[in-house]
């Protein structure tokens, strides 16, 4: 049985007897590990250990602050093998997903935002008679809080920026999926940063999280994870006027004209609906297919999803791995009968899988489901896993609008070879973020985050570094 500690004040804290929480390898259903239950008392100390290390930390030259983010960046790409076994250990993701995608791009958050800061600059606004400067100040404590989907990718893209700006961080990794924040702060004691500059706490949301948010010197949450939680994070936090910084959820539409390049669009669709078993924020949950090639696309996406193997994450050929949890399961397996209930057609998947020797864990085959209405409850709540729903359209406003009808905002992919309709099309679109023939296409200094119900504020690149600083005007007169 592994034990997952609390890393607080440069120190990793002995668990204390009765006070934990089991942790589930979800491809065998087992108990492989248990985490602090941590309370307002750890948190307590966490913040403490973050506010006497804020002064000094915020004192540091940009050069120190860029060595050692590049350092820990360096250490995971070290660690490449471990860290991908136990992402993939812990999630339930394929074992190659972690190594390709995951644990890169917690390397790559480290190491971009060690070299974002030093080109970060501010502006200045000179006028008759005086010079105004904008100075950028670190905020002070930040609390970050991640979810289960992407652990170490989602944990490192907050922490990067906030710790690269001069802050210092309590950070609280999902209790589903703690195991790469451990082993991150073991690489974090490695590379030398000093102690109370990071500070990880595990635990449940509502006593640890809660705790966070609540507390009156943490000065800003980043925060990634349900609407429904961002909601009550936003109400704690807003009377105490916390600057907040909210990544939720999407009901992503994927937005086929008959113009796109169909081979490319295919292999992309099948990616963007059922990548990491559908449970990343962006994939496109609602496609909509121009309706000449409604019928061919049907039978290809079919035949191409039926072939996906289902099953053991660290088997070879695995495409779709486990689900994280056995709740998080059961809740897809509802919508999948509240499809049913409202009409959709199964086209494929709609079960849980039992591969052999794994029949204990989590699976579920990958969903396709067409013939609903846009204003169901299918089509209008976030399922988070390997489903999606089909629906026709005839003309482009069809499609925007369709597009557009819904309470999320996240992101939207467009397939279209005409470029005209990719501008005007992109324009119209009620999103944070558009792609046009691609999909998950990331430059890290492009602005991330959602509209409506997905989210407030931006992170990524230069606005991440904009939300973890203050700015302050000095005007002085010539
Ligand atoms: P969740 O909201 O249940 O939990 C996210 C984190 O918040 C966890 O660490 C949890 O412990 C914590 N938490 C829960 N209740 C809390 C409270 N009252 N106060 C403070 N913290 C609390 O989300 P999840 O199930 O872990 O993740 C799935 C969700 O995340 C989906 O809705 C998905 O769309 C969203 N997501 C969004 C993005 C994005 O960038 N917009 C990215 C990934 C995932």
């Amino acid at each position: 049985m592994e034990e997952i500690l609390n890393y607080i004040d440069g120190a990793m804290v002995p668990l204390e007897l009765g006070k934990t929480i089991d942790v589930y390898n979800p491809s065998n259903g087992q108990v492989y590990a248990h985490i602090p239950d941590s309370d307002t008392s750890d948190i307590e100390k966490a913040v403490q250990a973050a506010k006497n290390a804020f002064p000094k930390w915020a004192a540091t030259s940009i050069t120190e602050r860029h060595d050692i983010l590049s350092k820990i960046a360096d250490l995971i790409d070290q660690n490449l093998d471990l860290l991908a076994e136990a992402e993939s250990r812990d999630n339930g993701k394929p074992l190659w997903l972690s190594k390709k995608v995951d644990i890169p791009r917690g390397s790559d958050n480290m190491r971009f935002f060690a070299n974002a800061i030093t080109q970060f600059s501010s502006e200045s606004h000179e006028m008759q008679g005086a010079i105004n400067y904008t100075l950028r100040e670190p905020l002070g404590v930040i609390g970050t809080i991640s979810p289960w989907n992407l652990p170490l990718y989602l944990f490192t893209w907050k922490i990067a920026p906030a710790l690269a700006a001069g802050n210092t961080v309590v950070a609280k990794p999902s209790e589903v999926t703690p195991l790469t924040a451990f082993l991150f702060s073991k690489i974090c004691i490695e590379a030398g940063l000093p102690s109370g500059v990071l500070n990880v706490v595990h635990g449940l949301g509502h006593t640890a999280g809660a705790a966070i948010v609540e507390h009156k010197d943490v000065k800003a949450i980043s925060f990634t994870g349900s609407t429904r939680v961002g909601k009550e994070i936003a109400t704690i936090a807003a009377p105490e006027f916390k600057k907040l910084s909210l990544e939720m959820g999407g009901k992503n539409p994927n937005v086929i004209f008959a113009d796109c390049d169909y081979d490319k669009m295919l292999k992309t669709t099948l990616n963007s609906s059922f990548s990491n078993q559908g449970q990343i924020c962006l994939c496109g949950s609602r496609i909509l297919v121009e309706r000449s090639i409604y019928d061919r696309f049907k039978t290809d996406f079919i035949t191409l999803t039926k072939e996906m193997k289902v099953g053991d994450p660290f088997a070879e050929g695995t495409r779709t791995g486990a689900m994280v949890s056995k709740v998080h399961m059961e809740k897809v397996l509802s919508c999948i009968k509240l499809a049913k209930d409202e009409g959709g057609k199964i086209l494929a998947g709609g079960e849980r899988v039992f591969p052999e020797g794994k029949e204990k864990g989590y699976y579920i085959a990958p969903t396709i489901i067409e013939g609903l209405p846009s204003d169901c409850r299918t089509n209008q709540e976030e399922i988070f896993g390997p489903v999606v729903t089909m629906m026709p359209f005839d003309s482009e406003n069809e499609a925007i609008d369709l597009a557009n009808d819904s309470s999320y905002g996240l992101s939207c992919t467009l397939w279209t070879n005409d470029v005209s309709r990719s501008h005007r099309v992109s324009k119209k679109i009620h999103a944070g973020i558009v792609w046009v023939n691609t999909w998950l296409h990331r430059d890290l200094r492009t602005p991330f985050g959602g509209v409506k119900n997905s989210g407030i504020g931006r992170e990524g690149g230069f606005e991440a570094l904009r939300f973890f600083t203050e700015p302050k005007n000095v005007c002085i007169k010539y």
